[in-house]
């Protein structure tokens, strides 16, 4: 078994201090870590998600270096001027029960706030898995050999080495993103029947949303379903977006504030038909995929939120810290 990651206090006094000067020297900007889900133990498959022991150095590091604050509560610090030097949030997308199981316990260990975007479509006991787990699901389940698709227009893959695999659910799981609706539907009926439908649960219910949230998780919005916004008509493009916000805020009672793009590419994934569309909606802010820091000078309906995706504890604290000091100036 490894040993556990941790960081030392040299790079922890090196990780503050760099911090503050970066702070001294230009106002305060503010760091968006965005995970999915936590994994119970390391999967090749998922290689860019947190195991648990990963989660545990991260949250560690963020609980003794930086401060972590509520995503709402650090805007308004920004917007007031009054957010501290080394600000962090923590966030989760799509509202995976990995974050109620294995990342709360660590949240609340640290006394860390975090924030989740829900895909409300997704949270129930018949809703099933998203689209992108179904793949991944089938991928590693079908025995070795050819993956025959061409049935439904996308070709073959090989399922032979663990690389093998991994790229076939890559390649897939791209070319599901933009695919109509109604053709991603098959592709992944197409997989269940293959590799059998019996799939491990891996979304929030509605009773884990609520417990979340009681335990000081934000719950944010994250559309109904998950689309490629683009890939819609305006209506039903506000519909995802005004329909999702309401689903949620039954379940929790209380007014959803923060909103985040499905996919969260500029141009790509959304565009300013939506940007305007989550505007009128009455969120306080949205959030894309973009790499880098907010500062008071962006968008509030397009704020970048990102992971550093280094695997060292003082690597990953640095590289956070790089984005605080460039701010929206980032390196393409
Ligand atoms: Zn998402």
């Amino acid at each position: 078994m490894n040993r556990p990651k941790r960081h030392n206090w040299l790079g922890a006094l090196l990780l503050r201090a760099t911090g503050s000067a970066i702070g001294l020297s230009r106002q305060h900007s503010l760091a968006v870590v965005n995970y999915h889900r936590v994994l119970a133990r390391p999967d090749p498959l998922l290689d860019t998600e947190p195991d648990v022991a990963a989660f545990h150095w991260q949250m560690a590091l963020l609980a003794d270096c930086f401060n972590v604050m509520p995503l709402h509560d650090a805007l308004r610090a920004l917007d007031e001027g009054r957010l501290p030097p080394r600000t962090v949030c923590i966030t989760f997308d799509d509202g995976y029960r990995s974050v109620h199981d294995l990342a709360l316990p660590i949240l609340r260990k640290f006394k860390l706030p975090a924030t989740v975007f829900v895909t409300s479509g997704f949270i129930g006991s018949n809703a099933g898995n998203m689209w992108n787990d179904r793949i991944i699901h089938a991928v590693q389940s079908l025995p070795a050999g050819t993956l025959d698709l061409t049935d439904v227009g996308l070709g073959s893959y090989s399922l032979g080495s663990l690389e093998e695999r991994k790229q076939t659910a890559q390649r897939l799981t791209e070319a599901g993103k933009y695919l109509p609706p109604l053709e991603r539907d098959s592709l992944v009926k197409c997989l269940d029947r293959m590799s059998g439908m019996h799939h491990d649960a891996l979304m929030l219910t509605p009773e884990m949303l609520v417990a979340l949230e009681r335990n000081g998780v934000e719950i944010g919005a994250h559309t109904i379903s998950h689309p490629i916004l683009t890939s819609l008509d305006d209506e039903s493009a506000r519909a995802e977006i005004v329909t999702g916000k309401r689903q949620l805020e039954a379940l929790i009672g209380k007014p959803v504030r923060l909103f985040a793009y499905p996919n969260g590419k500029v141009g790509q994934d959304y565009d300013a038909r939506h940007v305007e569309m989550v505007r009128q909606a009455g969120f306080f802010a949205a959030f894309t995929t973009a790499v880098g820091a907010i500062t008071g000078d962006q968008d509030r309906f397009q704020l970048p939120r990102s992971r550093p995706w280094d695997r060292t504890p003082f690597r990953f604290g640095l590289r956070l810290l790089s984005w605080m000091a460039l701010g929206n100036r980032q390196p393409r």
